[in-house]
């Protein structure tokens, strides 16, 4: 029987599969290791590649929801972003920076975090602009008393984004639209949620700098710059800064809910551009699944020695999940995860590894040049992947 293959952003049934996919194995986006298969497609209509939305995805997505723990690695702290020279910051107050230099926010307002687990932004936000009202919403309560904790949150919302009274002046959703089925339609609700003029910030992995967001098992989305613009132009908004790299691997727009003499008219013009995200280059997505598969077959290789892998995140617990017993410790410059164990294998600071030890730099190129310079300075023996292009 053949399975239905509906695209869940435009509805087009048709999507191209690529079967391939199926050997590179997953990791959840809370980095645990995660069994299963799934099925990675892009949708000749609208032109996102995703993650075919059927029973299986959603029974995975229930798995890990239910036991959902960010920043496990760290005890709960935020993940770091790092310069050229190591030196780290977190990547919520980056991000924050890097708009607030574009787009200079009014001293007072009200913020609705769109999925704001333990409230790394609402906590970053609150320090940059704090005369604002800060609320958080997430899928469940695991997290209020934490978040309420943080200075400048007035409320913490654990429903439906329809149940949360508007009207915000701007409303903020990091690493969470890419989860999202029918992403046009969410969307559309956090619009309504958006008093007239106010703004939207979102942000998602970019897999055309980060192939690694391709084996997330609970990202439906896989965005490109053509592909996020269009999906939040279609949900009525008025788009102001589509950025890559601001934060690295990361896309960061920003967008406004028009004013409405302005929004009848966005309103009629939601159809999907014609041949916008057709034009997105399809030799991106063949080059990032043959990196990743190329990458798997230099670890299993390496792996017959004792092997470590830099980072503690997304690449390095997929690779723990494929190599298994293979892989013996992890190297990770943030002085939060070191010292602890992962999965049962030691995390080491750089300068804690076995000396001379051989280390796997699961990075794209770009990163991973001043990775590998670093690790060898501190007397490892780094190895990179096959080259990257990025974006
Ligand atoms: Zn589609």
């Amino acid at each position: 029987m053949t399975r239905p293959t509906t695209c869940h952003n435009c509805g087009h049934n048709g999507l191209e599969i690529y079967q391939q996919f199926e050997k590179l194995g997953l990791v959840t986006s809370d980095c645990r290791p995660c069994r299963g298969t799934l099925r990675l497609a892009r949708c000749p209509e609208c032109g996102l590649l995703q993650k075919l939305v059927d029973q299986d995805f959603s029974d995975t997505c229930t798995l890990i929801y239910d036991q959902y723990d960010a920043y496990h690695q760290a005890g709960g702290q935020e993940q770091q972003t790092y310069s050229d020279d190591g030196q780290g910051c977190a990547r919520s107050r980056k991000l924050l920076e890097g708009v607030l230099d574009h787009f200079p926010l009014p001293d007072t307002g009200r913020l609705l975090d769109v999925g704001c687990g333990n409230g790394v932004l609402l906590r970053s936000f609150g320090t940059l602009r704090p005369s604002w009202r800060l609320h958080g919403l997430d899928l469940n309560d695991h997290a209020r008393e934490q978040v309420l904790s943080i200075p400048g949150v007035e409320a913490f919302h654990a429903c439906d984004l329809d149940a949360v009274p508007a009207a915000f002046d701007a409303l903020s959703m990091l690493h969470c639209l890419e989860h999202v089925p029918d992403p046009v339609a969410f969307l559309r609700k956090c619009m309504d949620r958006l008093a007239a003029g106010g703004l939207l910030l979102v942000q998602v992995p970019d897999f055309t700098a980060n192939p690694f967001d391709l084996v997330i098992a609970d990202h439906c989305s896989h965005f490109e710059p053509a592909t996020l613009r269009e999906v939040v132009r279609r949900a009525g908004f008025e788009i102001v800064v589509l950025r890559q790299g601001l934060v690295p691997k990361e896309l960061t727009l920003l967008a406004r809910r028009p004013a409405p003499e302005a929004q009848a008219a966005v309103a009629m013009d939601t159809a999907p551009a014609p041949g916008l995200p057709k034009r997105a280059d399809t030799a991106r997505i063949a080059d990032a699944l043959a990196w990743l598969a190329a990458l798997l077959d230099q670890a299993r290789d390496l792996c017959r020695e004792p092997l470590g892998v830099f980072g503690t995140s997304i690449a390095g617990i997929w690779l723990l999940g494929q190599l298994g017993d293979g892989l013996r410790f992890f190297v990770d410059e943030d002085v939060n995860r070191a010292g602890r164990t992962l999965f049962g294998k030691p995390v080491h600071l750089p300068a804690d590894a076995p000396a001379g030890s051989r280390v796997l730099v699961a990075l794209p190129s770009f990163i991973a040049e001043n990775v590998v310079r670093r690790l060898r300075e501190a007397g490892l023996d780094p190895t990179p992947p096959r080259h990257f292009p990025g974006p």
